[in-house]
Order: structure tokens, then C-alpha cells, then sequence
């Protein structure tokens, strides 16, 4: 699967695409991840890629052309359109879950697109991109970390990405609404805080009751 990410901080990905299990599956080709500098999309010698809101207000907005034109070329390299997903990253759009995470599997490649400033114009939203993805409710300076969070998602749910496929079929969120159980390494002990009893005792059934009466429903999570 491919990741085209459109930002005016390109550089903004090196480290976090550049270590771990992002990096190995970018080099084994199960994942490309390809990052774009919209001001090369730019009209004038200065790169300018925002400008002041029609009506007045606080802040620049990000210019349309640029993005529209960024996503021209990536597209120009293909896969297809109908392959593809346009996310555009926005503290008003819906907000991101693991079940999004799941459907954008199914594309061959998403373009994300990372706002800055006082946000996108509009046009963008409604003429450009498939959707309008928020990964909470709060708001950041730009979509550069959102980008980073949906490429991660999406990009460890597939086949050979992680160590262990299996890690990923029995996570919090996996089913929805479900949170894993608590989970202990070695030592058996530590500043005398113990690992519960039954997860040492090798009795498969107990242990898997025990993991199921543990596991939360995030409802009660949220309510403490
Ligand atoms: N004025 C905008 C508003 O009130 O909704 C906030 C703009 S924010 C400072 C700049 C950019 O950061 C946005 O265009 C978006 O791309 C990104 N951004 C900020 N918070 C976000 C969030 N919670 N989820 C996704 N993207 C976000």
C-alpha cells in the first residue's frame, strides 16, 4: 500500500517514518511511503501557499491551487483514483477510530493532506477530498502528526507489516468497544508488586477466563 503525504513541512516525517517497524516494512515493500512539499506547487517564485480569509478574520488560510495541483501529480503516478482515498486531516472532521483504520485498508493508497494555519480553504474539503478526518478533539498546529497516526493505523494492520500478524487480530479496538486485558513480563515480581497468580500457572483455561473477565469495555473505561 502506498502513503502520499502533502504537507508544507515534508521533513516533519523523516524521523518517525525513519525507525522501527515503519522503516523495515517501507524497505521490504510492504509499504511506500512518499512525502510531498506542496509549496513546490506553488504559482509564485516565493512558494506562497496561503492567503487571508474572504470576509475578514483571524489568521491565513492554506490556497487552494497548491493542494489541488500536489494532488494532480500524485496522482499522475498512479494507482487509479477509484484506488485511491483523499484524506483530508481537519479538527472539525470526523473523528478517526480503529474500524476507519480497518476500511482504509482496502485502498491502494491514500493522499493525505496536512493543513497548517488557520485551516484549509474550503473548496478543498468539498471538491477534492474523500473525507475529513479529525484524531481528536482538540487542535493542533498542523496535519503533520495526524498523518503520522492514520499511516501508522492503517499501515499495521497489514499482512506482514508487524512481527506477528496475530498481534494485531487481538488488540484493544479490534473488536469494537473491547480494551485487551491487562498484560505482565518478567519479573515475577518488581518493588514487591506481584503478576497475578494465574497467568504463571499454565492452566490454558484459567488463563484465557481470567484475560476474558479482564478485558474492559471502553464505555467503562471512559466512566473510571
Ligand atoms: N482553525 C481550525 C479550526 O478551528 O478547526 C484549526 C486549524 S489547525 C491550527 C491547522 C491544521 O492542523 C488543520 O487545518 C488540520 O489540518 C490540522 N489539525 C489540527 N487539529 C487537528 C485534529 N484534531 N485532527 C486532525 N487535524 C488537525
Amino acid at each position: 500500500m502506498r502513503f502520499d503525504i502533502c504537507s508544507i513541512f515534508p521533513e516533519s516525517f523523516d524521523s518517525y517514518f525513519g525507525a522501527s517497524i515503519l522503516k523495515r516494512a517501507q524497505a521490504s515493500g510492504k509499504i511506500e511511503i512518499r512525502t510531498w512539499n506542496i509549496r513546490d506547487f506553488a504559482r509564485d517564485k516565493h512558494g506562497t501557499t496561503d492567503d487571508t480569509p474572504y470576509g475578514g478574520g483571524a489568521g491565513m488560510l492554506m490556497k487552494p491551487e497548491p493542494l489541488f495541483e500536489c494532488v494532480d501529480a500524485v496522482l499522475a503516478e498512479g494507482p487509479s483514483r477509484e484506488e485511491t482515498r483523499v484524506i483530508l486531516f481537519s479538527a472539525k472532521g470526523k473523528l478517526f477510530t480503529e474500524k476507519d483504520a480497518v476500511r482504509l485498508t482496502r485502498y491502494k493508497r491514500l493522499i493525505l493532506l496536512c493543513g497548517r494555519y488557520e485551516g484549509v480553504d474550503e473548496r478543498v474539503a468539498e471538491h477534492l477530498a474523500d473525507e475529513e478526518v479529525s484524531i481528536g478533539e482538540y487542535v493542533l498546529t498542523g496535519g503533520e502528526l495526524p498523518a503520522m497516526v492514520v499511516t501508522d493505523a492503517v499501515a499495521r494492520l497489514l499482512g506482514g507489516v508487524l512481527g506477528n500478524d496475530e498481534s494485531a487480530q487481538t488488540e484493544s479496538h479490534t473488536e469494537e468497544g473491547v480494551l485487551e486485558c491487562p498484560q505482565y513480563t518478567k519479573p515475577e515480581e518488581y518493588r514487591g508488586y506481584s503478576v497475578p497468580k494465574v497467568l504463571l500457572s499454565g492452566h490454558h483455561a484459567e488463563i484465557e477466563r481470567w484475560r476474558k473477565e479482564h478485558s474492559k469495555k471502553s464505555d467503562m473505561l471512559l466512566k473510571g
